[in-house]
Formats: structure tokens, C-alpha cells, sequence
């Protein structure tokens, strides 16, 4: 028997998580497996800034298995205006999660950190040994610190205890639930919203910057399906890169051009090159991934997008807007 909490199950890659589990079949690769409950827990469930919340929730569900996905995440905005909160909050809600499994006898942990915590000066691509080498960049440094201390308390419950806990690093995810708030959403959601808006109020599509820059980007379904056999095929301590291959990095022209398609736009659609770009790229290696993981499709981008974007206009009056 074995009990699977999802911290940050409310939001959009836990909700994913749980579209998985829900959807393939029992007992498939990623379904299901019997003797198998799983827990999806969102703040409202318990503040995991809070040690005795913490606790409360642990005693309650009694896990033996922890997929740790809770955190204050947000954009290039928010990370600038409100590092302390980004630096605390999140240093406390993996401080909390990883002892409480230390205290409760958790068996497995797996914490989510991101490639937006890698140096800023960095050689590309990024893997996995290179999360400490350098500075993070200085506009989300108070995410990138609380995110990697992630991966040394990982080291040292290893150390001192021999615990399996380890660390997942995704690239820039999409999917339903996703945060489609015009302040704070990631790139395909807030352009999502845009486009959307622009047609339903006949207004240009304006997207910034000159849409040459290139990212890998995820569909949250299958960074589902890959942190499910990462919880019952990963065990070593060091974190895995979760993520498409380098080739198939997409221009954000390529992006903004499936969204219009997706959405149905066809008024006038620009680019304001005035606005910054941003890096070009920076690319990660799935490679060890690959290496490990076998057979595993990941869904074509534009299906995954149209997929997304069909959702979010199936469910405008309940989305994160
Ligand atoms: P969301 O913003 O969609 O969800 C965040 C989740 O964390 C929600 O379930 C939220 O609960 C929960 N949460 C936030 N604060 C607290 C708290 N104090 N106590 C308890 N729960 C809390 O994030 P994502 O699904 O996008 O991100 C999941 C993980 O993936 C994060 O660790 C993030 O750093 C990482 N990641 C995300 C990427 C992306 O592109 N989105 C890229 C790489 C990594 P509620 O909604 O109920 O308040």
C-alpha cells in the first residue's frame, strides 16, 4: 500500500498530474496502480510555510510517497518586485516538506526545481551538474537560492540519513490550469489571454519583443507521465532534467503563430520589437533523461497547444485570469 501526496496539486502541473493519473489506464505504465492513493493537496489543504500545517496534513494523509510541486512561482515581474517573498516563502515550504518526510518515515520525495535556477553565465547546454557553478541572474535570485537549496538538502538527508529524496528540473511548462493572469503568467498563457482578448475585442495582436528567441517547451501532461515513472523508477539523489530535446526548441513567432491559428484570430498581428527579447537561448539536454526513461512520446507541440488553448476557452470564467 502505498499513499502519494501531491504538494501544489492545485495548480497547473499538479492538476496535471492527477488528469494522468485519473485518465490512463489502471495499472498502465502511468495509471493507477493498485494498493496506490493519491493525495492532491493545495494550499487551502494547508499553508506549507507553516511547520504545524505542515504537520497536520502529514498526519492526516499519512504519505509514503511525496511529489513536492508547492511554491510561490510567478513571472519575470514578480520575481524582481518580490524576491524576499520568493526567497522565504519557498525556503520554508521545502524546509517543511522535506522534514516533515524526514520525521514521518517518508520513503521517496521527489521536489520540482526549474532551469530558471541555473547560472546566469553558464555554458549551454544546461544538465545536470551544473546548477551550482554561477551565479543565478540577478532579477530571480531569491527563487533560484530557496529552489537549489533544494537539491543540497537533498544531499545531505542523503548523507545523514540515506534518505531517496531527489529533485525534478523542468523547462518552461503549458497546459489547462495553467495561470493565465496578464501580470504574472509565463509566456504561453499571457499570450493565450492576449490573443484571446484581441479577438473577442477586435484589437491587434501585439506580441513583444522580435519573436526570434528559442525555448523548449513542455506540455504538462507529459511532464506528468514523466515525473510518475520517476517516482517509481528514479531513485538516485541527483536532479533530472525533464524535458523535450534541444532539437525541438520553438521560436516565439512559432508560438504566437500556433496560437493564432488555435484561437481563430484573424485581425492584425505584430510584433513590438521595441520590447526586450530576452535571452535567445538556453537550451537543456534531456540526455540522461532519454538515457533512462525508454520508450516515451512526447506529444507534438501544436497539439499541445491547441489542446491548452481549447481549454482555456472552455473554462475563461473559472481560469487563474
Ligand atoms: P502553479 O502556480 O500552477 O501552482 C502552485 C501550487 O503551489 C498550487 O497548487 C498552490 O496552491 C501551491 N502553493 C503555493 N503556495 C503554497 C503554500 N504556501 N502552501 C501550500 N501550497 C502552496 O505552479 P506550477 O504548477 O506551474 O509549478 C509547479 C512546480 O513546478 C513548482 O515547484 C514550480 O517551481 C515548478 N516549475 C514550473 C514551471 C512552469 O513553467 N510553470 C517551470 C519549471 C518548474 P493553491 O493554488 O491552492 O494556492
Amino acid at each position: 500500500m502505498s499513499v502519494i501526496l501531491v504538494t501544489g496539486g492545485s495548480g497547473l502541473v499538479g492538476k496535471a498530474i492527477q488528469y494522468v493519473i485519473e485518465t490512463e489506464p489502471e495499472g498502465s505504465r502511468f495509471g493507477k496502480k493498485p494498493g496506490e492513493t493519491w493525495v492532491f493537496a493545495g494550499s487551502a489543504d494547508g499553508d506549507l510555510r507553516d511547520q504545524a500545517q505542515t504537520k497536520k496534513l502529514f498526519e492526516k494523509y499519512k504519505p509514503t510517497h511525496v511529489i513536492h510541486l508547492a511554491a510561490l512561482v510567478g513571472g519575470l515581474f514578480a520575481n524582481m518586485k518580490y524576491k524576499l517573498d520568493f526567497l522565504r516563502d519557498n525556503v520554508l515550504i521545502n524546509d517543511n516538506v522535506l522534514h516533515t518526510s524526514h520525521l514521518t518515515g517518508v520513503k521517496k520525495v521527489i521536489s520540482c526545481l526549474s532551469t530558471c535556477v541555473y547560472p546566469d553565465k553558464v555554458e549551454y547546454p544546461l544538465d545536470e551538474t551544473k546548477i551550482h557553478l554561477g551565479l543565478p541572474h540577478d532579477s530571480n535570485f531569491g527563487y533560484a537560492y530557496a529552489k537549489r537549496m533544494v537539491d543540497v538538502s537533498n544531499h545531505a538527508y542523503k548523507d545523514q540519513f540515506g534518505h531517496n529524496f531527489t529533485s525534478a528540473i523542468p523547462t518552461n511548462v503549458f497546459g489547462p490550469h495553467d495561470n493565465y493572469d496578464l501580470e504574472s503568467a509565463h509566456v504561453i498563457p499571457g499570450l493565450v489571454h492576449k490573443c484571446y482578448l484581441a479577438k473577442k475585442n477586435g484589437t491587434p495582436f501585439v506580441v513583444g519583443g522580435t519573436g526570434k528567441p528559442l525555448r523548449q517547451f513542455i506540455y504538462s501532461q507529459d511532464l506528468a507521465k514523466l515525473f510518475i515513472w520517476m517516482l517509481r523508477n528514479y531513485d538516485d539523489v541527483e536532479p533530472l532534467i525533464l524535458s523535450v530535446d534541444e532539437t525541438e526548441e520553438v521560436s516565439i513567432k512559432q508560438v504566437a503563430d500556433a496560437i493564432v491559428k488555435a484561437v481563430g484570430f484573424e485581425g492584425e498581428y505584430t510584433f513590438d520589437t521595441a520590447r526586450a527579447d530576452g535571452q535567445f537561448r538556453k537550451p537543456a539536454s534531456n540526455k540522461k533523461l532519454l538515457s533512462l526513461v525508454g520508450d516515451f512520446q512526447f506529444t507534438p507541440f501544436e497539439q499541445a497547444l491547441d489542446e491548452s488553448v481549447k481549454w482555456f476557452l472552455e473554462n475563461y470564467d473559472t481560469a487563474r485570469t
